[in-house]
């Protein structure tokens, strides 16, 4: 079928979360100083080789603890985006559903998406198995977050017949273009130039309040503009700021 693209109003907005919430790839801070896995996650990422075949193997060769998930989790808080919090509470305040679908590591991604007020159940990335000490088992080998193709295969179930716009910057997300009404390159931290190519946006500026113009249509930047108590005057100055 073919892809139904659109501009704004959108009912939901999804988000990837590596470099796109955060500045960081929360699985190469895991692994930064083996040069094995970074080489691996690279290929991954610039889609060179399935992401199925590198996943498994880099977990393994990683071994993630709980312990580690929670420095993770506290690092992605650290390093996120100018914008996250305020863009998320800006899109709620709208009315539209918000997702976090992240091919990274479910028990580090959702403390950060909880911190930046997404629900649990709208937070979506590949969980861990531990043993009772916190030590590392096996990795969700279901879920569709771990293989190529996966974003697209977990849209089109979570939300069919929908208007998406979807912010990322990676070989993933440009997969699941064909679930979503606008995708957005978002290329602040990492740009890739095949990602950017298939989008309908290159966003560039670090700061996520240059999102909203291609999420929002000129009504809702209003609604936002009048809301009680000024709550997002700041976010909505920011908008252009850069481009005047
Ligand atoms: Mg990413």
């Amino acid at each position: 079928m073919a892809r139904n693209a659109h501009g704004p109003p959108y009912a939901v907005v999804v988000f990837d979360c590596d470099s796109t919430l955060s500045t960081i790839e929360g699985i190469e801070e895991l692994t930064a100083s083996d040069p094995q896995i970074a080489a691996l996650t690279l290929e991954a990422m610039e889609g060179r080789v399935p992401l199925e075949e590198v996943y498994g193997r880099r977990l393994e060769l990683a071994g993630p603890e709980a312990a580690d998930m929670e420095r993770i989790g506290a690092l992605y808080q650290s390093t996120a985006i100018q914008g996250a919090e305020e863009v998320i509470a800006a899109l709620h305040y709208l009315g539209k559903s918000v997702r976090i679908v992240s091919g990274g590591l479910l028990p580090a991604v959702r403390p950060f998406g909880r911190h930046l007020g997404v629900p649990s159940e709208h937070i979506h990335a590949v969980d861990l198995h531990f043993d009772a000490a916190g030590g590392y088992v096996d990795y969700d080998r279901q879920s569709p977050l771990a293989r190529a193709g996966g974003k697209l295969e977990l849209l089109r179930a979570l939300v069919p017949d929908q208007d998406v716009a979807l912010v990322g910057d990676g070989a993933t997300d440009l997969e699941a273009r064909e679930a979503c009404a606008r995708f957005i390159a978002f290329t602040a931290v990492e740009r890739r130039p095949e990602v950017v190519a298939g989008a309908d946006v290159e966003v560039d500026r670090a700061d996520l309040a240059a999102l909203l113009p291609h999420l929002l249509s000129a009504a809702e930047v209003q609604q936002l503009t009048t809301a009680a108590g000024d709550r997002f005057s700041g976010l909505v100055a920011r908008i252009e700021e850069g481009h005047r």
